[in-house]
């Protein structure tokens, strides 16, 4: 039975609960617009939708108010799908106007998981407002990551079959493993904002933001830095390679007049112009710098192999359009240098497994050798033999004291 005192706290749970049924009946339910800006240059990429409760006395209510309720009364699909009308209302207002407009990310609960052909539904309200599916960004968060794996990835590619664009919302906050991140083929990652705590003077806070970023980029998902509200925050992620910031620090959630403003204007936040405005090369982040030059070697160089060799393994980096593409990606150096010997020239079989053998190539090493180059003829998958220049070039792992081997192969 519970206590006489508890019974008012009771009452007043259900009032306000049946406020929020009624605010959903009557579309109180309204959207306040996020910007999300490109971290570097500081343009209008695009936006959040955010549920916002316009109650009868023109107060505005927050979704900490009202999302808890709906969620666990699993009301919450409806809010969902009445944002989701609202922004399509919007986008097709502003097609009409010929008016600018950018993606729009619509929040979906994880309860969407149990809906019937959610993508389906997703195409008739989109279809309705002929409001093209790219404009639509998808966002679920975190935490449904860790239900059923197969749902959720399979949840997500019907999404992204039908065009839409999906957002993990909340990365960092909770229980997802990297592994369900790497399996759910999602296009964007949204880092939440408890990962950005503080002006970043913490070593290890840092060094958690750039490993995440870097895990990011090298699956080539777009990042979002959720929350960013500081100067030296945003420096900070640019150095990191993060693509796009929402946070107070350019703009707060806005009602849909003062974003349409916004979008006409497609004006760049001062915050942003000032900083524009520094040294490009300290602000150009350090993995898309890398990025830019890897792909450059490989335009040269359609063979890359990475290679231990005091651990005696390698992988191929890339191996595009070679000569040869029978080797298996990863595994044993010395059985790489056997394989790769067999395809070549009978004449030139000695010469290349003598010169590459890990051996030899650590004898050269500690001769002081920075490079080992020869030119051998391989077969290649159309049964001609080409001149193939390898060169090995030597350099002491920085983490250890292993010894490390960049290949770069070219037909010559
Ligand atoms: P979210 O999807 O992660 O949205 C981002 C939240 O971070 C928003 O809170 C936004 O106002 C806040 N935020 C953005 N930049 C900053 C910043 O620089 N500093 C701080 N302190 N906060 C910042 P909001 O609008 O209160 O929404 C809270 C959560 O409610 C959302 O988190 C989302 O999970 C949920 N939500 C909101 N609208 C909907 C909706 O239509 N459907 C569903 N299912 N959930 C929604
Ligand atoms: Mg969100
Ligand atoms: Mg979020």
């Amino acid at each position: 039975m519970p206590s006489r005192e508890n019974e008012p706290l009771k009452n007043e749970k259900n009032d306000s609960e049946l406020l929020i049924q009624q605010a959903l009946k009557n579309n109180e339910f309204i959207v306040y617009y996020q910007p999300q800006y490109k971290a570097l240059r500081g343009q209008l990429a695009s936006a959040e939708a955010l549920a916002r409760w316009k109650k009868p006395d023109g107060s505005i209510g927050m979704p900490g108010e009202f999302i808890p309720y709906l969620e666990q009364s699993r009301q919450i699909c409806e809010l969902d799908w009445q944002i989701l009308r609202a922004v399509c209302r919007f986008l097709k207002n502003r097609f009409q106007a010929k008016a600018e407009v950018v993606p729009i990310a619509v929040n979906f609960s994880r309860n969407h998981l149990d809906e019937e052909d959610f993508a389906g539904k997703l195409c008739r309200e989109t279809d309705r407002a002929q409001i093209p599916h790219e404009l639509i960004l998808v966002e679920i968060t975190e935490s449904s990551l860790a239900s059923d794996s197969e749902r959720i990835i399979g949840f997500v590619a019907s999404v992204r079959a039908q065009g839409f664009h999906v957002a993990i919302d909340d990365f960092g906050s909770g229980l997802s493993s990297l592994s369900m991140v790497k399996d759910v083929d999602a296009d964007i990652l949204k880092i939440d904002r408890s990962l950005l705590s503080g002006d970043l003077g913490n070593d290890k806070d840092r060094i958690v933001l750039e490993s995440i970023y870097e895990f990011a980029n090298r699956l080539r998902l777009t990042t979002v830095a959720e929350g960013v509200e500081t100067r030296e925050q945003l420096g900070f992620l640019r150095t990191c390679g993060c693509d796009l910031i929402q946070g107070f620090l350019f703009a707060k959630p806005m009602p849909e007049e003062a974003f349409a403003r916004i979008l006409s204007r497609q004006a760049t936040p001062l915050e942003a112009q000032k900083s524009a405005s520094e040294d490009i090369l300290k602000i150009q982040p350090r993995s898309s710098t890398m990025q830019l030059l890897t792909e450059v070697i490989f335009k040269k160089y359609p063979l890359v192999i990475f290679s231990n060799l005091t651990r005696n393994s390698y992988y191929m980096m890339t191996y595009d359009n070679f000569t040869t593409t029978s080797c298996p990606p990863a595994g044993v150096f010395d059985e790489l240098i056997a394989h790769g010997a067999s395809s070549m020239h009978p004449e030139d079989r000695q010469l290349f497994a003598d010169t590459f053998n890990s051996d030899a190539l650590l004898a050269a090493y500690e001769d002081g050798k920075e490079c080992v180059r020869i030119v051998t003829r391989q077969l290649g998958d159309d049964g001609i033999y080409r001149a193939v220049e390898t060169s090995d070039y030597f350099v002491k792992s920085p983490d250890s004291d292993d010894i490390l081997v960049i290949t770069l192969c070219q037909n010559v």
